[in-house]
């Protein structure tokens, strides 16, 4: 494992600046993998999954320290809004989730009160704050799915209204049709022109 200031010069490369939000996500990360003993993600690559609850910076930082990506399926994004993320060791079984304490967020504006800009001032202090001050963290136990691993896909089925095929059993079933999620009710978009 680097060390957090190598993770924060390679954050800020990628994420395009350096924020608070990165440093959480960095250190969150570190404290997840250490608590699954897990000491070289590089290494360790293949066995990790992580799910992250937000997408915001810190996301950014988790990713990158742990190496698992949204392309690869050992990223999973819940939408829950929370500055939290959970670490799967798919060798052992064994998972922990860390989350933000809200609290650290008002201890670590009042650190360097000689530091003008509140938001440097934050950056400066998740640097330095005890991961007690800053996460909780909970062991959890994580119910994956065989369609849910990385890998070949599972099963892929063509949606009987728009004709889209839908990999690994995210199809919904009405009687006897199978509906892509979309046409089964649950779309995010409408479409204006183009398609079929
Ligand atoms: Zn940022
Ligand atoms: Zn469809």
């Amino acid at each position: 494992m680097k060390t957090l200031d190598e993770y924060a010069a390679l954050a800020s490369a990628s994420h395009g600046h350096l924020c608070a939000g990165q440093i959480l996500g960095i250190r969150m990360a570190m404290l997840g993998l250490r608590a699954l003993g897990i000491d070289d993600p590089v290494k360790a690559r293949k066995r990790l999954l992580t799910y992250v609850e937000i997408d915001r910076c810190a996301t950014d930082a988790v990713s990158l320290v742990t190496g698992c990506r949204l392309g690869k399926r050992s990223l999973k994004f819940v939408d829950y809004g929370k500055v939290a993320a959970t670490f799967v060791d798919l060798e052992t079984g064994r998972a922990v989730r860390v989350a933000a304490r809200e609290e650290a967020r008002d201890k670590a504006k009042a650190m360097f009160p000689a530091l003008a800009d509140p938001t440097q001032a934050q950056l400066q202090a998740y640097r330095v704050m005890e991961n007690d001050d800053l996460f909780c963290l909970q062991t959890v136990r994580v119910n994956l799915k065989p369609q849910d691993l990385p890998g070949r896909p599972h099963s892929r089925v063509r949606c009987v209204q728009c004709g889209e095929e839908v990999n690994d059993g995210r199809e919904r079933r009405q009687g006897e049709r199978l509906l892509c999620r979309s046409c089964a009710g649950e779309a995010y978009y409408e479409v204006v022109t183009g398609g079929k």
